[in-house]
């Protein structure tokens, strides 16, 4: 049997379940179907078989979660931390024995590699182990004297929160945000995206079966404008951590501004990667691949601007063409397969719209540039590069979400720069370039929340992570993530009897 069945089989194995009982929403340590019934299909972007029906949880279903957080907080945010230590480890521990089951079962619910979804699974127990070791230290803060006084600042739990995911790598972008709330000492209502609803379900069962008490994690399945909405607006819920798209963002803020919320908002980006002519090439160039291609460029800190320094232009872009020509499109359990299917055929749709947009922008499709042949069935995009664009065009300003990528010349620093910052967004930029000055000069001023100088995205935990201008706001990682889930206190006290000024007598 070939590998690629024999992964299939697996995989038709970890379905089956969902398959028989759906996906159901968990709530207060409970799997439960929507209070009224309902179900929505979820569907494989490999070939858009229906491979479970999912709770379509409403309004009463995340008021019942949201309770549950509310009744289990008071007892969870008084867990001493290194209780909460020992369990966040002892989730992690059964992610990594279950690793298996969650690559294969994302795989299948989103188009993404099993090459890639491996590492995800893992990283999501990294996760959890990176905020468990923090844990015990969360609530710690500072002291600042002054003349008779001491200041003591600490941090407390804000309360329930709500955590909103998108279906781009869901399960790692679940655990980046529960982890560090849990870590806190909140209690989490979580809502996943509807295209993509399978492994939260067996996130929170592998939290609970690890010793998770009841009620301190919730899930409810539903659609952005029920489910999501009511979770936005439920007065027991102190902050919403929110990644998806801008415009979510934007009826989020004004969904939460009755209730006074905290949000974090990470959204999108049309990252720029700037290429300038004294760099390794080669290296420069699979770098700007990896970034693109990568996880069916589903991805928000993807590089899809691609800057070239104009002496190059030509040959730089010739060398991303010929590595993109040559990437395995297929089958996501396929171990060959680099990019697979798209997540759904709405945004298999969107993607491949871009194709004649370019085409009437008058840019040239250099690799790529519709569905690959053979692949008529299933949501499969081909690895594309536009060439011969300018940054005013939409495939230069408009966040295409997929495995596409612009190609723009530029003639000096002055030019990249202009470039770089002229698009709405500021996730995140990446610069090539030997020169240090320029590196420093042009990092400086370049408009992005993380920025990578000669090299791809490569994460280190304790870093902040998020956008500047429509790309978001806040920061979580490392401490970030406590300073979002934590209320800063602070109490003063007097060190001696200072004078108090007297309005009377
Ligand atoms: P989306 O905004 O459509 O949906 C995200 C989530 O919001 C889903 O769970 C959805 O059900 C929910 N939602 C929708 N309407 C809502 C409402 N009115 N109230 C509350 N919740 C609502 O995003 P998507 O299409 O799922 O994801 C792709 C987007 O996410 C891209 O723009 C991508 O750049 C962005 N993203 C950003 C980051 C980052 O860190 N900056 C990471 C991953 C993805």
């Amino acid at each position: 049997m070939s590998q690629l069945q024999d992964n299939i089989n697996k995989a038709n194995g970890y379905l089956e379940r969902f398959e028989a009982d759906g996906v159901l929403n968990h709530i207060n340590g409970e799997a439960r179907p929507a209070a009224d019934g309902e179900t929505f299909d979820s569907i494989s972007p490999v070939d858009l078989r229906p491979i479970a029906k999912v709770a379509h949880g409403k309004a009463v279903d995340v008021d019942a979660a949201a309770k549950a957080a509310q009744a289990a907080f008071a007892e969870w945010a008084a867990m001493p931390g290194a209780e909460r230590k020992k369990l966040l480890h002892a989730i992690a521990d059964a992610i990594v024995a279950r690793a298996e089951e969650i690559a294969f079962v994302e795989s299948m619910d989103t188009g993404q590699a099993l090459r890639f979804m491996s590492k995800a699974a893992l990283r999501g127990a990294e996760n959890f182990r990176f905020f468990a070791d923090r844990a015990p230290g969360a609530r710690d803060g500072q002291s600042l004297y002054t003349k008779d006084q001491i200041n003591i600042t600490n941090r407390v739990p804000i309360g329930p929160v709500g955590v909103i995911t998108p279906w781009n790598t869901p399960f790692m972008l679940s655990t980046w945000k529960i982890a560090p709330a849990l870590a806190a000492g909140c209690t989490v209502v979580h809502k996943p995206a509807e295209f993509s609803p399978l492994t939260a379900r067996l996130l929170v069962e592998i939290a609970e079966d690890a010793g998770l008490p009841k009620g301190v994690w919730n899930l409810v399945n539903g659609l952005g404008e029920d489910a999501g909405k009511a979770l936005t607006e439920h007065p027991a819920i102190k902050a919403v951590g929110f990644v998806g798209e801008g415009r979510t963002g934007s009826m989020i803020m004004s969904q939460a501004a009755a209730t006074l919320k905290r949000f974090h908002f990470e959204l999108g980006g049309k990252n720029p990667v700037v290429v300038f002519a004294d760099v390794d090439l080669e290296r420069a160039a699979g770098a700007a691949v990896f970034m693109i291609y990568s996880l069916n460029g589903e991805r928000c800190t993807s590089s899809s601007r691609l800057l070239v320094e104009a002496s190059i232009y030509d040959e730089f872009t010739a060398m991303v063409a010929e590595r993109a020509a040559r990437i395995k499109v297929g089958h996501p359990l396929d171990p060959e397969t680099v990019v697979g299917p798209l997540i759904h055929p709405v945004h298999e749709k969107k993607v491949l719209s871009y194709m004649d947009i370019a085409r009437e922008e008058g840019a040239r499709i250099a690799v790529g540039g519709g569905k690959p042949e053979g692949f008529e069935e299933g949501c499969y995009v081909a690895p594309t590069l536009f060439t011969g664009a300018n940054n005013a065009m939409r495939i230069a300003q408009e966040e295409i979400f997929g495995p596409v990528l612009t190609a723009i010349p530029f003639k000096d620093e002055a030019e990249a720069l202009s470039i770089a910052n002229d698009v709405e967004y500021g996730l995140t930029g990446y610069l090539w370039t030997r020169d240090l000055a320029r590196a420093l000069r042009f990092s400086d001023a370049m408009q992005a929340g993380m920025i990578w100088v000669n090299s791809e995205n490569t994460r280190h935990l304790p870093t902040p992570f998020g956008g500047m201008k429509a790309s978001g706001i806040g920061r979580d990682g490392g401490d970030w993530s406590f300073d979002f889930y934590m209320e800063t206190r602070n109490i003063a006290f007097a060190t001696a009897d200072h004078h108090i000024p007297k309005l009377a007598g």
